[in-house]
């Protein structure tokens, strides 16, 4: 076993999250087309439905950029390296501000950038894979095969056969892991770091509660969900912290 504490010079601070599923959960399988990144839900070696940690990375990412700019602090464009900090090609939004340096990093980096990571800034978020908590020998495996037609010729192309596996609908299937959130540095000259760890759980936390649903569409992705996650003592200075987008 590894322990992400030993290999990481910094210390980190964990929380277990869960993800559990309102409605009829749609696995993408057999044939279907697509990388791992594009599916919502897959199994692991030992047959567990899992919804991969990048799935939520990349959810989470994309919500905490609309909080943060609704609170208006000036936020990158994700995933294109060149709109992201410290490119940020053709953003005219005011980054420079003393909040976006980074120690030992060059270059300005905003809010997102600083918990999630760019090009050239480490991430500071870890997520495991949220493994379903139900046995898989309790989950009766759904097949529903499926042809894509040729509207030209009416006949179903070959190649196209997928199947789409569905779990039994509404069971609350829960999904189960942790998120790790490593400190900022302590640098005397930064005096910003005390408060910063703490904007990071805030956002964090608050960017979960507004993912209600994962998958490409909310038809035919995974489905409706609402998470569980321990009250954390967030302090008030953090919540001051991030209101102050607008540098007031
Ligand atoms: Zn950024």
């Amino acid at each position: 076993m590894i322990f992400l504490d030993e290999i990481s010079n910094s210390r980190l601070t964990s929380c277990e999250i869960t993800a559990v599923i309102d409605s009829a959960l749609c696995v993408g399988a057999g044939g279907s087309s697509g990388s791992l990144a594009d599916k919502p839900i897959v199994r692991n070696s030992e047959g567990n439905l899992v919804i991969p940690g990048s799935q939520i990375k990349g959810r989470l990412r994309h919500e905490c950029e609309k909080i943060a700019r609704g609170l208006h602090w000036a936020v990158c464009y994700s995933p294109n390296p060149q709109t992201m900090c410290p490119q940020r090609a053709g953003l005219t939004k005011n980054f420079d501000r003393p909040e976006y340096h980074v120690s030992g990093y060059e270059g300005k980096h905003c809010l997102i950038c600083k918990i999630f990571g760019n090009p050239v800034l480490p991430s500071r978020i870890l997520f495991d894979d949220l493994i379903c908590t139900e046995d898989p020998e309790n989950l009766p495996e759904i097949l529903r095969p499926g042809v894509t037609i040729n509207r030209r010729r009416r006949v179903a192309e070959e190649q196209k056969l997928y199947f789409l596996e569905t779990s039994p609908a509404n069971t609350q299937l829960k999904f189960t892991g942790q998120i790790h959130l490593s400190d900022v540095p302590k640098n005397a000259n930064a005096p910003d770091n005390a408060n910063e760890s703490d904007y990071a759980g805030a956002l964090i936390l608050t960017g979960l509660r507004h993912i209600h649903a994962l998958g490409g569409s909310k038809s035919a992705g995974l489905g409706w969900l609402h998470w569980e996650f321990p009250n954390l003592p967030l302090k008030e200075a953090a919540w001051d912290f991030l209101a102050k987008g607008d540098g007031e």
